[in-house]
């Protein structure tokens, strides 16, 4: 693998210049030079910050972008997606996913969980698209399917390359109200035998904690905890509802949970996740899209904005959250489940971006807040990966190929294409 070399980019005030060897990140600091031979980028004083971690999507999703988005979430889901996504064949996932992998790269984010159907299909493309993923498909055991979700739970683990360094498997129950207790007890003990995550969405509306209430007894957090799926290898997606004594288990659990403001906002489920109780509570929290059926972008710097600004408001503070606190949550820094372990140091993976060298956005003030409050995807000028150059410019490689193949598998789908 030939070797990549930063030259000056600007690093907590500093210019700085950067290489990579062998994926990782061997120099960095103001006196390092490109060695002989090396692919140089000239940075031009453009900031260079960490890449964001997307912590819950349905890649594949963008294929339903634009279609039926006005709905509340149970008929959206019923009359929507499910039936369309029984009719989806592995090259559907692999072009929606190659798209969204896309639209990542173009606004920073670099790694991302998923859940969804074909997960080898979405591998391939994490791959071919050169990013990161956690990924598996969506278990559901409705109508007493039980057998159906353990043969799809190892399928998944199966179609999943052990060895790819872009991918993690896991496990990814869809939710408490889709798959059955025992069912959620079996997933519990397959992830332990095989040492792999639980992705699951927990939490999302009201009427869930009072289902889980009514049935169960107690809330979502302890009911998953008295099933054994509460760990630290576990992510919580969504996590609105969760009261004070569910925070406080799940940091004693050293679980994470990701929030989702804007999909929230989009299906309305009518609050946020609690962040300054699970500050409090030294919760792991990470930041997510969701899919693009209910965001319906996948621009994570976007949705910091949001996150940052529901929390101000829903807690009716402007202390609620610091710039710098969302930023580190954006990009995993609050999760070490989310891996994204300690980016920008030598050693680490050569995983960064570099921002537009002039924007106007940038131009006056604290990076952090402008980060948070000014910037977009958009901002984003060069996406690296393990040493690759995926984007520069903001021209991402092989776009124009990528968005024709989905759109010809959204058409084939029933669903709107561009234009349509
Ligand atoms: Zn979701």
């Amino acid at each position: 693998m030939s070797s990549l070399a930063v030259t000056d980019a600007l690093l907590d005030g500093e210019l700085v210049g950067l290489r990579c060897e062998e994926g990782r990140i061997a120099a960095l600091g103001p006196e390092v030079e490109p060695a002989p031979g090396e692919e140089v980028i000239d940075a031009g004083g453009a900031p260079l910050v960490p890449p964001l971690v997307n912590g819950h999507t349905h890649a594949a999703m963008t294929l339903f972008r634009g279609s039926g988005g006005d709905l509340p979430l149970m008929p959206w889901l019923q009359e929507r997606i499910w039936p369309t996504e029984a009719k989806l064949h592995a090259d559907d996932v692999y072009w929606g996913t190659r798209l969204a992998c896309a639209e990542m790269i173009r606004s920073g984010t670099t790694r991302f969980w998923d859940m969804y159907w074909h997960p080898g299909a979405v591998a391939r493309a994490v791959e071919d698209a050169g990013i990161r993923a956690a990924v598996g498909a969506p278990l559901f055991d409705a109508n007493g399917k039980v057998e159906e979700l353990r043969q799809a739970a190892l399928v998944s683990l199966e179609e999943l390359p052990a060895d790819a360094p872009g991918v993690t498997p896991t496990l990814t129950p869809h939710s408490i109200y889709t798959v059955s207790e025992s069912s959620l007890r079996w997933v519990a003990g397959l992830a332990a035998e095989r040492e792999v995550p639980v992705h699951i969405h927990l939490s999302e509306t009201e009427s869930e904690v009072q289902d889980c209430l009514a049935t169960h007894g107690v809330r979502p957090a302890f009911y998953l905890d008295r099933l054994g799926l509460l760990g630290e290898r576990t992510l919580l997606a969504h996590g609105v509802w969760l009261d004070h004594a569910e925070l406080e288990l799940i940091a004693e659990r050293r679980a994470t949970v990701v929030a989702n403001p804007v999909a929230n906002m989009k299906l309305a489920v009518g609050g946020f996740f609690p962040y300054p109780a699970a500050r409090a509570a030294r919760v792991a929290v990470g930041l997510g899209t969701d899919g693009a059926g209910s965001n319906d972008a996948l621009d994570l710097l976007a949705d910091l904005k949001l996150f940052a600004l529901t929390q101000k408001h829903a807690a009716a503070d402007p202390t609620a959250i610091a710039a710098a606190d969302a930023w580190a949550i954006a990009t995993g820094a609050r999760a070490p489940l989310l891996e994204a372990g300690e980016p920008l140091t030598v050693g680490a993976p050569a995983d960064f971006l570099l921002l537009r060298a002039n924007a106007p956005e940038l131009a006056i003030g604290e990076l952090a807040s402008n980060l948070v409050y000014a910037a977009g995807g958009a901002t984003v000028d060069t996406t690296v990966v393990g040493g690759r150059v995926l984007m520069r410019g903001g021209e991402v490689e092989g776009l124009a190929e990528i968005v024709a193949r989905a759109a010809e598998r959204a058409r084939g789908l029933g669903l709107s294409a561009a234009g349509a």
